[in-house]
């Protein structure tokens, strides 16, 4: 057990990657360090346990990526995923921190494994880590203990003592008690407000009771709301959030990767209308598939149903559920409660519109749709080999981007455009910085651990002085 008594150099708040990552680099930098961490030992890590891979800029292919990745091509996909939401400096700072990282989480234990084949054409840019997420934090918490970072687990930061943009204190919940606890710095990396649906509700009305939270039920964005309350700038839209469509019957919190769906380009989506609403062929996935959690967020009961047939059925990963299947196309109606003349009238719509063309899903290819209205711009194929499939989904919120504002040291910035004294963010916490809106897979593992080793060093720094 730590000793919550003792004034520590640096006080980490979280135990996530960003967090591990910031306690590393102070206690490398000579600082002592105390993580707090809400979850028990086994369920450390927040969202980071579910992650597999983080996108790292690079000059040259590795023994793990298959090519180049510079730095200017990483900050044009960003500027496209965020259509220009991003802050430029921090944004190009972060991407160019991020290609020593390649070397950085190496040597803290963390592995790298070539990547993953399948539906992810991830294999230049994105490092995946051998045995994902949760070895990715063994790695980097066995490194933490080995440099003498004490760890408390079930332990929460439910209040924060802050004069004049100066931390003093956090009160830390934990056996049963609350404990005032004393560091000369703060790192928070304790998530954004994804898990608290109450908050969701205050910007998405009450259709967030009908969103499925796609990680740890912990990031309910206490301290973030804490920090906000005592005078630290807000930064992003919180409605802004990475979210992929889910299936349906995954469970509330935590369903992770196996509850995704990467199957909407080989069919159709139809909402509770059986009606279409989007183009399903717009890009290739990586750049992509983050848009289909707020799509269906936006339709009727906030539900969809990705449509496909026989011939598609095997081209895709499974998933934890099956496939709704039905012999035709009517039963299938049916089955999903959608009304039948309008889902078979839809789908013989679709299938009119589609026109000749080479499929190949690994490029944006020439199958397209003609004469409707959304179009089907790649990857168009009629729907009419039975027996048909459908997959019921909602909106699977991964992380939300309403966040602290931070300078190039990770170092807050208050209301009054100060520099907080003594307090770093990093993570999910302060993602708005660099993630207006939009996503590009690996980002959030990028921007952890660039600005959770940046926050560690600056902080360790800060209670030099
Ligand atoms: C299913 C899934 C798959 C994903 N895959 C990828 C991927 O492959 N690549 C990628 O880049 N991103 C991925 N992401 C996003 C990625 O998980 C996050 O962006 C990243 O892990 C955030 O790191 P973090 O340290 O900021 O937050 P987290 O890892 O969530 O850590 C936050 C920590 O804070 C703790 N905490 C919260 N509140 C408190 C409190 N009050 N007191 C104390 N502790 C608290 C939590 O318990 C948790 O340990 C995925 C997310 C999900 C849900």
């Amino acid at each position: 057990m730590a000793d919550l008594t003792k004034k520590y150099d640096v006080l980490v708040a979280g135990g996530g990657n960003a967090a591990l990552c910031a306690a590393v680099a102070a206690a490398r930098a000579g600082s002592s360090v105390l993580v707090v961490e809400v979850a028990s030992k086994f369920y450390r890590g927040g969202n980071t346990r579910h992650t597999r891979n983080v996108r790292c800029a690079h000059d040259a292919a590795t023994e793990t990526l298959s090519g180049p990745y510079p730095e200017d091509e990483f900050f044009k996909d960003l500027l496209q995923v965020t259509q220009g939401a991003t802050d430029e400096v921090l944004a190009r700072h972060m991407i160019h921190e991020s290609k020593s990282l390649l070397d950085w989480l190496p040597e803290q234990g963390v592995r790298f494994q070539p990547s993953l084949g399948g539906t992810l054409s991830l294999g230049r840019t994105n490092s995946f880590f051998l045995g994902g997420g949760r070895s990715m934090l063994n790695a980097l918490y066995l490194t933490a203990e080995s440099l003498g970072v004490a760890i408390e687990y079930e332990a929460e930061v439910v209040d924060l003592e802050v004069d004049n943009g100066m931390f003093l204190s956090a009160t830390v919940r934990h056996g049963g008690q609350n404990h005032t606890v004393r560091a000369a710095t703060l790192v928070a990396a304790c998530g954004g407000f994804e898990s608290n649906i109450e908050w969701l509700k205050q910007s998405w009305g009450p259709a967030a009771e009908n969103f499925l939270i796609r990680g740890t039920p912990n990031n309910r964005g206490t301290v973030l709301r804490l920090l906000l309350d005592r005078g630290v700038e807000e930064i992003g839209d919180p409605t802004q959030c990475h979210a992929v469509a889910i299936d349906a019957r995954a469970p509330k919190y935590d369903g992770g990767i196996i509850t995704r769906h990467d199957s909407v380009i080989f069919g159709i989506v139809v909402n509770r209308h059986a009606q279409r609403f989007y183009d399903e062929g717009e890009d290739i996935w990586p750049k992509r598939y983050a848009i289909w959690g707020r799509l269906v967020a936006q339709q009727p009961d906030q539900i969809a149903y990705i449509i496909f047939d026989s011939s598609v059925v095997t081209m895709f990963m499974p998933t934890l559920y099956p496939p709704i299947g039905a012999p035709g196309l009517r039963e299938l109606a049916v089955k999903l409660t959608l009304d039948p003349a309008a889902f078979e009238k839809t789908v013989h719509d679709f299938n009119a519109a589609v026109r000749p063309g080479t499929f190949d899903d690994t490029i944006l290819d020439d199958c397209r749709t003609e004469g409707i209205a959304p179009p089907k711009t790649h990857w168009a194929r009629r729907i009419e080999a039975a027996p048909f499939y459908a997959y019921p989904v909602r909106p699977g919120i991964t992380f939300t981007y309403l966040a602290t504002r931070v300078n190039k040291q990770a170092r807050m910035l208050m209301k009054d455009g100060k520099p907080s004294a003594n307090m770093f963010a990093a993570g999910e916490i302060m993602a708005g910085n660099v993630l207006g809106r939009g996503y590009a897979a690996g980002m959030g593992m990028t921007i952890g651990s660039v600005f959770g080793r940046i926050a560690g060093t600056e902080a360790a720094r800060n209670a030099r002085n």
